[in-house]
């Protein structure tokens, strides 16, 4: 592939950021990759491992002179890293990012952009558990959806480069409103991930005469629940950001669950293989 971008700037080398870099370097989309992150030795890390060419000091500097700039941060620092790096971009520069949560973010950092400077939202529907540069891989997000979020407002060149860097690094790219997109991933992703974390929250504090249950664990429980070794505050902020789709999520996800309760507590087998069998249809129906 011929090079889309000649300078790329990614702040926050993490598991996202690192990957695009290493999917990006490998596709031979772009000439140089500079990294900024706020961890020095994450940063020290990233530059060793080969996932980006160089690395800057502070996000000010390590955006100058590049055409695009991803964000990969925690999305409730995304639009403060934006304030700070806005003074610095090059006319006609590019800024896309790759946070959960999307209408909040959309919304400021449209505001944000310098006159002649673009914003275009996405997410790349890709992840493990894992965080930093160290856990990057180029096949990240092979075969995988990246969802961009453009507005009314969105330039459509700006748009269509980023489509083709996600491209480029393995993606099948899509498009959403912002707010569709965070009620569809509240239900899909964040409710998953707060379930997760309230399930181990209660079975690792569960008093069952003073045994440590969680030394029983086997297969069912640790499939279950992987994704609560996710970064806390990633969730944290994922969580808040996106607190309105994410009370509904939770609000629909009590009713299933008391409905489940209720017919275990009347004793209801036909109604609880009912249940069950629903729900396998539909998690056979996903493999
Ligand atoms: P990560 O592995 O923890 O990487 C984020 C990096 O950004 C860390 O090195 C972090 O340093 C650094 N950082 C935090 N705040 C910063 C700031 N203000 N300026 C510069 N660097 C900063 O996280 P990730 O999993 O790649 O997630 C990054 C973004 O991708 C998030 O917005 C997340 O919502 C989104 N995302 C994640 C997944 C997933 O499965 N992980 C999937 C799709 C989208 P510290 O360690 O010091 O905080």
């Amino acid at each position: 592939m011929s090079v889309i971008i000649e300078r790329l700037a990614i702040v926050g080398v993490g598991l996202i950021g690192g990957s695009f870099a290493l999917a990006l370097r490998e596709a031979g989309v772009v000439r140089t990759i500079v990294g900024v992150d706020r961890d020095p030795a994450n940063l020290e890390q990233a530059l060793a491992l080969g996932v980006v060419d160089e690395i800057a000091a502070s996000a000010a500097q390590g955006v100058r002179g590049t055409q695009m700039v991803f964000l990969s941060v925690p999305v409730c620092s995304i639009p403060g890293v934006l304030q700070e790096i806005a003074p610095a971009l090059d006319p006609g520069c590019i800024v896309t990012d790759g946070g959960s949560v999307k209408a909040e973010i959309v919304a400021a950092c449209q505001q944000l952009m310098p006159t002649g400077c673009h914003f275009v939202g996405g997410h790349p529907i890709a992840g493990t558990e894992h965080s930093g540069a160290a856990a990057s891989f180029a096949t990240l997000f092979k075969g995988k959806r990246c969802i961009l979020t453009p507005t009314e407002t969105t330039d459509r060149q700006a748009l269509q480069a980023v489509s083709r860097l996600w491209q480029a690094a393995g993606a099948e790219v899509c498009s959403m409103e912002p707010g569709h997109h965070d009620r569809i991933f509240a239900e899909i992703s964040h409710l998953p991930h707060a379930v997760a974390y309230a399930l181990v929250h209660a079975v690792g504090t569960a008093d069952v005469e003073g045994e440590n249950v969680l030394s029983y664990t086997a297969g069912g429980f640790r499939d279950f629940t992987r994704i609560a070794s996710s970064d806390p505050a990633m969730w944290r902020d994922i969580a808040l950001m996106n607190r309105a789709a994410l009370l509904a999520s939770i609000d629909g996800f009590s009713a299933s669950l008391a409905e489940l309760r209720g017919r275990i507590d009347r004793g209801d087998g036909d109604g609880l293989a009912e249940f069950f069998t629903i729900a396998k249809q539909f998690r056979d129906g996903i493999l």
